[in-house]
């Protein structure tokens, strides 16, 4: 499979080389030149398989990887799951499903993706005889997620940013009570943007990055939106694709869940409507309902991973929306960077509408789904994941609809405990995350600081 960026002035990659880079050089994202086709007969066939068959029919023909070594890798990547089906379906209503993701090790769907990528990087680097350092920032789920996936793995070096006191406790346990020497959590003296600065300020120390072998997991790369297709398959299938369509209502933020979903449809999945659910950093809503995309203030929620302005793989929704004309893209890109918006012309808007919907929820709305759900089936929402209830609800049609339930409760628990009157408890196997011995390094909100921090633990 071959990939080429959504501005059409970077190098045609193969897979692991598309993975490694995670941005193409002209700043676009890789997307692949042609999708496979899964027909109703492999569908059909699907029916009753595990997570992971499924995983390996779906993935294999977007890698240049032998199938037996493809499946180990699915394997380990999905092995510390809590529960058998990897990504279980809970009925809420009549014709209302949740697709729970949150069973991973970190409690949220991240971990689908990130735990196949640590085992995609490993692979590549023990073939290459090489060694691959990982920086990542993080507000929270995305470096609990890497530091998890990353944990133990022979020649992969993961550091993770995160801001001093500013990332739930939860999240912060998740990321330094691993005991693993090859991953490190790194608290700066500053906040999210502080820490993004600093990655991007190492990136563009060229002499450093060559000398460390620098690599990104940021949600851009190609290989998280393709493992995160996976559960739109096996689903689908479970509710009766081929012959029955199903629809899907995504919290969204930086829009790679939702496109997986997109993915799975040109693919040949059955799939009716994709909603794409915002909180009150509602850009995508309003994008949907005008054809204008401007940037706002970003302002805070109880749905903490939904609170962004630039959502980085809407951009790969607008190459399809644009008969994959990569200089109308890199335009529009230009436009969002020297002006903070843009116009979608009217072409476009049709095609996207003709796949996505849109609605958002604000605060109270959330809090409000969190307690009606709890009181008419006894399930606990995470906050993400009742802006996507709250959303679904109002684009019910003739197809099932399913939420994607994007985090465990127990991850917000505050939000919860407001909303329901108790605090959602930990799932038994982290039970004691709490009582876990903490290992973290302060540095000050300095390039040089943190760049010896990283050369001294590798050299
Ligand atoms: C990351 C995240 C989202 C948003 O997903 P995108 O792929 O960025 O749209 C929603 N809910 C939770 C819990 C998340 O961690």
């Amino acid at each position: 499979m071959k990939y080429q960026s959504t501005r059409g002035r970077a190098p045609i990659l193969g897979f692991e080389e598309t993975v490694l880079a995670g941005l193409a050089r002209d700043g676009g994202l890789y997307v692949p030149t042609e999708l496979p086709h899964l027909d109703a007969g492999t569908l059909a066939d699907l029916r009753g398989r595990s997570y992971e068959d499924v995983a390996l029919r779906v993935m294999l023909p977007f890698t240049d990887l032998d199938e037996t070594r493809l499946g180990d890798m699915i394997e380990a990547a999905y092995a510390g799951f809590g529960h058998a089906a990897r990504a279980p379906l809970v009925q809420i209503d009549a014709d209302q499903w949740l697709l729970e993701l949150f069973h991973g090790p970190t409690l949220a769907f991240k971990d689908f993706a990130m735990q196949f990528i640590g085992q995609v990087f490993q692979d590549a680097m023990k073939r290459r005889g090489d060694r691959l350092t990982i920086v990542g920032a993080t507000s929270g789920d995305t470096g609990s997620a890497a530091i998890e996936a990353f944990r133990g793995l022979d020649n992969v070096e993961c550091f993770i940013l995160l801001p001093e006191g500013r990332v739930s406790e939860v999240q912060r346990r998740q990321m330094t009570t691993p005991t693993e020497p090859n991953v490190h959590a790194i608290a700066v003296d500053g906040d999210f943007d502080d820490c993004q600065a600093l990655v991007k300020a190492m990136f563009n120390d060229h002499a450093f990055r060559d000398r460390v072998n620098l690599t990104a997991v940021n949600s851009i790369n190609w290989a998280r939106v393709l493992a995160q297709s996976v559960y739109y398959v096996s689903s689908a299938v479970a509710l009766g694709a081929p012959e029955r369509s199903v629809s899907y209502t995504v919290p969204t933020g930086n829009f790679g869940d939702i496109f997986a979903g997109d993915l799975a449809r040109r693919m040949g999945v059955p799939i009716d409507r994709l909603v794409i659910a915002t909180n009150r950093n509602d850009i995508l809503h309003r994008t949907m309902e005008t054809g204008e995309h401007r940037k706002e203030g970003v302002a805070p929620t109880i749905s903490p991973s939904m609170d962004i302005q630039v959502s980085s793989n809407f951009e790969r929704a607008l190459f399809r929306a644009y008969d994959e004309d990569g200089n109308a893209v890199a335009q529009l890109m230009e436009e969002l960077s020297s002006e903070g918006g843009f116009s979608i012309s009217q072409g476009a808007m049709g095609a996207l509408r003709e796949v996505y919907r849109s609605g958002c929820a604000s605060e109270e709305e959330t809090a409000a789904t969190i307690r009606s759900i709890y009181a008419r089936t006894g399930e606990v929402l995470c906050p993400h994941t009742a802006v996507g209830v709250k959303v679904a609800t109002e684009h019910r049609g003739e197809t099932p609809m399913v939420t994607l339930a994007t985090a465990h409760p127990a991850k917000f628990p505050d939000a919860v405990e407001a909303a329901t009157g108790s605090r959602p408890a930990l799932p038994p196997r982290m039970a004691d995350l709490f009582e876990r011995p903490e290992r973290i390094t302060t540095v000050p909100n300095a390039l040089d600081a943190l760049k010896t921090l990283i050369e001294e633990t590798l050299f």
